[in-house]
């Protein structure tokens, strides 16, 4: 099954949803980055809330980002989504694996850490973007995010968000996860039942990996929910890295810099942390942009 994201609403439009199946695009990260088996899922996991973030977006330049700096060995995890969506992510140390928990699952709150923060910037295209910020729970991603639903954007949220993979070759079999988000003035009850079934939905990524539908596991998740689908989008993993891009990374260096660049290497090549991409800089390409900075 395609990666998808469903949107939709619950018990007569006073709780929206999103749904997402991202099995290829976790897969995608997990190539370009070389991730462990732990690093996958914590990675994935995130990859998974941003996706279906970014899924509101409206405008072409707008952006969602996520930064979980938790303070364990994996490093910072970025996640930035735009829309489309199109998904991107990097972590600090990507092939850095962790003995399984004592329950055989992966240790993604070891790997992330829980010491640290969850920084979330919404770049909707106005004058400043919104920054927003919790502190981390437990590092399993998906508390995490429920926790900065809650304090930081004043939406309580019910986030699942998984990640399977087969245990020998690490080869990622299913990745799901769920955002429900009840409206202003949703009644007591509806989120109630809402929460009911919050225990059944740990199994939406068995049975994605098993080939079931999304749509046919959300309407079966919510029986009495009242479900209906407003958009189907298809997420995938896209960097919009360029090279002129590039070349702002190394004018904003600064002159001096970029003069010692060009002094003791005589050359450059940049690399893009969510994607890999190389972008060589010959001596004449840095000069000329040494010539560019100094006429700005
Ligand atoms: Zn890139």
């Amino acid at each position: 099954m395609n990666d998808t994201i469903l949107q939709g609403l619950l018990k007569q439009n006073t709780i929206r949803f999103a749904a997402v199946t991202g099995r290829e695009l976790v897969a995608e990260a997990q190539r370009i980055h070389g991730l462990s088996r732990t690093a996958t899922a914590a990675l994935g996991r995130e990859l998974l809330m941003v996706a279906m973030m970014a899924s509101q977006l409206k405008n072409d330049t707008d952006s969602v980002s996520a930064i979980l700096s938790g303070g364990g060995p994996g490093g910072n995890l970025v996640c930035v989504g735009r829309k489309g969506p199109y998904v991107k992510g990097c972590a600090g140390d990507p092939g850095y694996e962790l003995p399984p928990k004592e329950n055989g699952k992966l240790d993604v709150g070891g790997y992330v850490g829980k010491s640290g923060k969850l920084t979330v910037v919404r770049d909707l295209s106005l004058k400043e973007p919104y920054v927003g910020m919790c502190h981390l729970v437990s590092g399993e991603v998906a508390e995490d995010f429920a926790e900065y639903f809650t304090a930081s954007e004043q939406q309580p949220s019910l986030v699942y968000l998984g990640v399977r993979l087969e245990p020998l070759s690490g080869q990622v079999l299913g990745a799901g996860g769920l955002l429900v988000q009840p409206l202003p003035d949703c009644p007591a009850e509806n989120v109630d039942y809402v929460m009911a079934q919050a225990e059944a939905i740990p199994h939406l990524t068995r049975r994605l990996s098993e080939g079931e539908g999304l749509k046919d596991i959300v309407l079966d998740l919510f029986p009495e929910g009242d479900v209906s689908f407003t958009e189907e989008l298809s997420p995938t993993y896209r960097c919009d890295c360029s090279r002129e891009r590039m070349e702002r990374a190394l004018m904003s260096l600064g002159r001096d810099e970029l003069h010692t660049i060009i002094e003791e290497d005589g050359q450059a090549e940049l690399s893009c942390h969510f994607c890999n991409s190389r972008y060589a800089f010959t001596k004449a390409e840095l000069e000329s942009l040494l010539q560019e900075g100094a006429g700005a």
